[in-house]
């Protein structure tokens, strides 16, 4: 490899492992205002900036929950089964389940325990599962299938039909995907704009502008609270204060907007106070595992494309 190649490989690599961090980040700085109003967040924090723990759930200072947790499970599944095997990922969050975790949304629990019971990989298609739960576990497919559209596609649909099947939430896992990908490629923010715009075009459902103001976990809620606030920010640190501050599902909408600050601004944009808070369990274990799903992915041997 050329010497420029190899500088590049590393830039990738890098933002890799910031998408992955970015997403434990932000999950465990939104965790404390999740269901909270941006009114109570002011009244108690003035402005909420620092990983401190507690929230509805009392966590540890830089504990994680559900959005890292399911994050981190599918991509060790991959990387145990050496590929693509969606009943080692279905697998896998029927050990997390059992492994009793801080937090687990319905509609993933419910889909989880439809493997459990019935080994079926696919529940059933149903308007009312609109929510956040299959996007927020997004970044190990777009950085497993970095380089291949198609994949990303499939796979994303794929595992978020383990628990979620809509497709707002289908449009939103496959979309979010390919920011990630340009993102990690070295897309800049006005281009990651231009996407977004596109994609809202094409789904005015997502319409952020102006940002309707309701940070749930309907995934379109999500989307537009996470479009709203990456766009109207310049750092990672800024992004995903002003996102958690807004309240609602703040660990998820936090964990989201840290998937793409984290592949836009790369490692040297995550705040070094936060990063020293982080569970450092899941410090030790989130940039590897980033760097393996990167390093296995199409574009890391387009000799050796994935089978899909
Ligand atoms: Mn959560
Ligand atoms: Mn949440």
């Amino acid at each position: 490899m050329k010497n420029n190649q190899q500088a590049d490989w590393k830039e990738i690599e890098d933002k890799a492992k910031a998408a992955f961090i970015g997403v434990a980040l932000g999950d465990a700085l939104g965790a404390t205002t999740e269901f909270m109003t941006p009114r109570e967040i002011k009244v108690q924090f003035g402005v909420h900036n620092q990983i401190i723990g507690k929230g509805w759930l009392y966590l540890k200072p830089g504990q994680v929950t559900d959005d890292t947790e399911m994050s981190v499970w599918m991509g060790r599944a991959i990387r145990n089964s050496k590929g693509w095997h969606l009943s080692a990922i279905a697998d896998a969050f029927a050990g997390w389940m059992k492994s009793r975790p801080v937090d687990i949304g319905s509609t993933c629990a419910r889909g989880i325990r439809n493997y459990i019971v019935h080994h079926s990989l696919e529940v059933r298609p149903s308007r009312w599962d609109a929510g956040n739960g299959a996007l927020m576990r997004m970044v190990p497919v777009a950085l497993y299938t970095l380089g291949d559209e198609e994949c990303l596609g499939k796979y994303a649909v794929e595992q978020a039909h383990l628990t979620h099947n809509n497709p707002l939430s289908d449009a939103a896992c496959i979309f979010w995907g390919r920011l990630v990908h340009r993102a990690v490629m070295g897309a800049t923010l006005d281009q990651l704009r231009i996407l977004a715009d596109d994609f809202v075009a094409g789904h005015p459902e997502f319409g952020y502008h102006p940002y309707p103001g309701n940070s749930s976990a309907y995934v379109v809620d999500t989307v537009q609270t996470v479009f709203h606030f990456l766009f109207s920010t310049t750092t990672f640190e800024e992004c995903l204060i002003n996102t958690v501050n807004q309240g609602g599902d703040a660990d998820t909408t936090g964990a989201l907007a840290g998937m793409l600050a984290g592949a836009l601004y790369g490692v040297r944009g995550l705040p070094k106070r936060w990063v020293k808070r982080l569970d450092p369990k899941v410090y030790a274990e989130v940039p590897g595992l980033a760097e393996y799903l990167v390093n296995n992915s199409p574009i890391a041997k387009t000799s050796k494309r994935i089978n899909c």
